[in-house]
């Protein structure tokens, strides 16, 4: 491809690209809404125009013909009087002198001129006569285009035609002619008007165009800025700050934006934090297992590092199962198949099962109220937040008159019933400003402590995300999770569920 092709075929995209952007097509539509104002506007000016003419030449016609009618009457009569009986007839040197343009002619009563003054051809004469005889309306001004070729042909005439009165008896006519618009003004206006028009709407068409592209400079920020932001590159924002509707979208735009933004940072924390979690464990097997198999060591060595090996396995599995099972609810997807459940049954079932946990840890697990209670969800999933919550009030209650309280009572909030469990407990309590970022994925108060109490007591895990993964749950069948702690005197976690209703 040559330089110039190359040249052309970029004009070309250009013009494409400019014809089809929505600025034109604004500055397009202004201009033609504009042309059409312009040609009704020009057409009405024109019209008005050509009934003024028209009137004016009507009125100067009649009262001229008005005065000439006097004049040769009393002309007629004086000579009449002289030549007896003979048709209307008026001495040359009589006539009065007339403007350039006006044709004047005095028509026997046979119908044929006698008389004629000014540039009228015989043939637009007898036509002038013919019309008239054929009009109905014999004493109206008549119109008149000369047909045909020659020097007349196409002027207009307005003529009119009055009777010639001597002593009561009619002696003739007298035919008066002038040549409509002599100046040719119409002819000049409507050229003047599509000129003024044309004019007005070229300029008019710029200034749409630059003004529609004024109006859309913000459309291109965003444009330019959208197609800058990459997923690895979210920080950038439109920042138009203006109080119109372009701003608003921008700051929509910017709010989008925003969340976002939000949502890949905590996605790639999750994972991060998720292969920090199963890093530890995976070093550890690695490590103990590398150093069983330098030489040769007694069972009962390998039995420990065995054992070893099987707890982070345990550990690994544990924090697998948790990450698949927020993942599906991220996805939306343990939502779909819901029962009716009651919370009483689930809370004797999960203090059941944690009793020997409760003690070994030497912590006291008892039921409280059990009012009925109901709740539209999976069975299976209560018990996993319910097992949550009561775990880790068992965890971090490590006293002697350590009391894990668990109950659950209907309340009817906003006008709407919810089932509520509540699980009280007398531990540490949390510090008020972790209370914000509990439920948040990984988030650990004090993780030496955790790890310390997990110690203790193998069987409970400290992943930092049982209260996200109970918060999740809540939510999934429109319920949340509420925490009310006070530092040194113990933790109450209350969850509300959408109460279902009774059968
Ligand atoms: P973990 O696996 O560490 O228990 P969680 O998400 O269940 O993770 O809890 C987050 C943090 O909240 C815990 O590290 C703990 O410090 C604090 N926490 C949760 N429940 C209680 C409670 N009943 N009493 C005191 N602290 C609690």
């Amino acid at each position: 491809m040559s330089s110039l092709d190359r040249k052309l075929s970029r004009f070309a995209a250009t013009l494409w690209h400019l014809l089809h952007s929505f600025r034109f097509r604004l500055a397009l539509m202004f201009v033609a809404i504009l042309a059409l104002v312009l040609a009704g506007f020009s057409a009405f000016i024109y019209t008005r125009q050509v009934q003024i003419n028209h009137a004016e030449e009507v009125s100067q016609l009649v009262s001229q013909s008005a005065q000439l009618v006097a004049y040769y009457e009393a002309q007629m009569a004086s000579f009449e009087s002289e030549r007896e009986g003979r048709s209307a007839s008026v001495p040359q040197s009589k006539l009065p002198l007339l403007p350039d343009n006006t044709l004047l002619a005095m028509i026997g009563l046979d119908g044929k001129a006698v008389l004629q003054q000014g540039p009228l051809q015989p043939d637009i004469l007898s036509a002038l006569v013919m019309k008239w005889q054929d009009s109905p309306d014999t004493l109206q001004p008549l119109s008149y285009t000369a047909p045909g070729q020659g020097k007349a042909a196409g002027t207009a005439y307005l003529f009119m035609v009055s009777p010639l009165q001597v002593e009561g008896r009619g002696v003739g006519f007298l035919l008066l002619a002038n040549p409509t618009d002599p100046g040719s003004q119409l002819p000049r206006l409507a050229v003047s008007l599509t000129l003024g028009s044309l004019l007005i709407v070229l300029l008019a068409f710029g200034g749409g165009y630059w003004l529609a592209n004024r109006a859309l400079q913000p459309v291109q920020t965003i444009v330019h800025t959208a197609q800058r932001i990459s997923e690895s590159d979210l920080s950038r924002r439109l920042n138009l700050h203006r109080n119109d509707e372009l701003g608003e979208l921008a700051d929509t735009f910017d709010q989008m934006l925003d969340r976002l933004q939000a949502a890949f940072e905590r996605q790639r924390q999750f994972t991060a934090d998720a292969s920090h979690e199963l890093r530890s464990p995976l070093a550890i097997i690695e490590l103990e297992s590398n150093r069983l198999l330098e030489r040769k060591r007694t069972p009962e060595e390998y039995e420990k590092v065995l054992h070893l090996i099987q707890s982070e396995n345990e550990w690994m599995s544990r924090l697998v199962n948790e990450l698949l099972l927020l993942a599906r609810m991220d996805a939306g997807q343990i939502a779909l198949r819901s029962e009716r459940v009651d919370l009483s049954e689930v809370i004797v079932d999960v203090t059941e099962r944690l009793t020997p946990l409760a003690q070994a840890r030497g912590v006291t697990l008892k039921t409280g109220e059990l009012g009925e209670c109901y709740a539209q969800a999976e069975r299976i999933y209560l018990t996993q937040l319910l097992t949550n919550l009561v775990e880790n009030a068992l965890k971090y209650t490590h006293r002697e008159d350590g009391l894990v309280l668990v109950e659950s009572v209907r309340q009817v909030k906003d006008g709407q019933p919810w089932s509520l469990m509540r699980i009280t407990d007398n531990g540490p309590g949390i510090p008020e400003e972790h209370l914000p970022h509990i439920f948040n994925r990984f988030y650990r108060l004090d993780l030496a402590r955790a790890r310390a109490e997990e110690g203790a007591a193998e069987l409970v895990s400290s992943s930092g995300l049982g209260l996200a993964i109970a918060q999740s749950i809540a939510q999934v069948y429109g319920g949340k999770i509420e925490v009310h702690s006070q530092e040194g005197k113990g933790s109450t976690f209350t969850v509300w569920l959408p109460a279902a209703r009774q059968v």
